[in-house]
């Protein structure tokens, strides 16, 4: 009797306690939601460890910051499955050496802007920025809406590179200048820093062109290496201590109306990633070119207000005869840089295709809004 007494309250015992257990694990809602609250994960997810390397000096605003604070929010996004290290030029590879270090696949990513690989791949140059070519707004509308994001993968397929557009500094300036510039003859002999396409404008004007990395341009500069240089714009070159290396600061950045930043893969390293990793550096990088563009736009007004006030900069606009004399060897350069290659030609076509079709609406908006603000604005 006792014995079997035992037995019954042992089952209704088990009875209770398994209850308890399905209540607690959240099996009773199920029936009513479909979801299992509690339920142990059942996919155990792969975990990347990835370091990009850049073209920029530590701390360098927003070109290196922004790209730190990308890769933060990248970590924050995939819950912790893709870490991605940033470190600046030099503390790992120098500048120059990114691309490299990436195709090969010693590292997984780097940060730049393609023109300074003009040598390995000539159409890089266009997906960076054209002379007298595009804005910021003009170059993402191009490279989202127009093709030049497909071309520049394109280009970029042999070396098992994947770039994406990871940046803009808009309008950049002119350049510092030892010596003023009155007429395109004051471009004969100078010695100056400046890449891409408006290098080849500058030294069909008759001028020497350097692409000195980044770090070094203000060293160059200050020993008189050089005569001129340009970098980005007024909170950059501020940064760089430019003011202190030239005496003219010249307007507007006729050869970078929009300059373009990559974060660019190694194709094997993208590609082992699941989908959704994928998807998370497509759509983050278009953030990363969001706020570079307008933390730039930010912060740029005051920094050009220092360099006037406080720095007695020479602040001067391009007499227009000599802009007129860099557009028509700009024209002039475009063709026969494109000419030289088939990947080249094919991304100037579709950018002067481009171009021209947004043209007209560029005049009727951007234009002649800015020539009304002229009315109220000087440098
Ligand atoms: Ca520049």
């Amino acid at each position: 009797m006792n014995r079997r007494k035992d037995e019954t309250s042992s089952k209704k015992g088990q009875k209770m306690d398994r209850r308890q257990a399905l209540k607690k694990v959240g099996i009773g809602a199920a029936a009513a939601t479909g979801v299992i609250v509690g339920a142990p994960a059942v996919h155990a997810k792969k975990r990347y460890r990835w370091k990009m390397v850049t073209a920029w000096g530590p701390n360098m605003p927003y070109l290196q910051t922004e790209t730190e604070a990308w890769a933060k929010m990248v970590d924050k996004l995939s819950d912790g499955r893709l870490k991605i290290k940033v470190y600046a030029a030099n503390e790992l590879v120098p500048a120059f050496g990114i691309f490299d270090a990436v195709s090969s696949g010693t590292y997984q990513a780097f940060h730049c802007t393609p023109y300074f690989w003009a040598g390995k791949i000539p159409a890089s140059q266009w997906f960076a920025c054209v002379p007298f070519g595009l804005n910021a707004q003009g170059m993402n509308a191009w490279h989202f809406h127009g093709g030049g994001l497909q071309l520049w993968e394109e280009a970029y397929k042999p070396f098992n590179l994947i770039p994406r557009v990871a940046g803009n500094c808009g309008c950049q300036m002119g350049g510092w200048f030892r010596r003023k510039i009155e007429t395109m003859d004051d471009y004969k002999g100078l010695k100056m820093r400046i890449p891409g396409l408006g290098g080849k404008v500058v030294a069909k004007a008759g001028g020497t062109v350097t692409l000195t990395a980044p770090p070094e341009i203000f060293t160059s500069l200050e020993r008189g290496v050089i005569d001129a240089a340009e970098f980005v714009n007024p909170l950059l070159d501020m940064k760089m201590g430019l003011y202190k290396a030239a005496p003219y600061y010249y307007y507007p950045g006729w050869h970078e109306p929009g300059s373009v930043s990559e974060a660019t893969f190694n194709a094997d390293a993208y590609n082992s990633l699941p989908k959704d990793l994928q998807a998370l550096l497509d759509y983050t990088t278009q953030t990363l070119n969001f706020r570079m563009l307008t933390g730039f736009e930010a912060d740029n007004s005051a920094a050009l207000r220092k360099l006037i006030d406080v720095y007695k900069v020479n602040v001067i606009a391009f007499p227009p005869n000599v802009l007129k004399g860099l557009k028509v060897l700009a024209d002039e350069v475009l063709e026969e840089e494109a000419a030289k290659d088939a990947m080249a030609k094919k991304t100037h076509e579709s950018f002067k295709k481009f171009r021209n079709e947004i043209g007209p609406w560029s005049v009727a908006s951007e234009k002649a809004f800015y020539d009304y603000l002229l009315r109220e604005y000087k440098v």
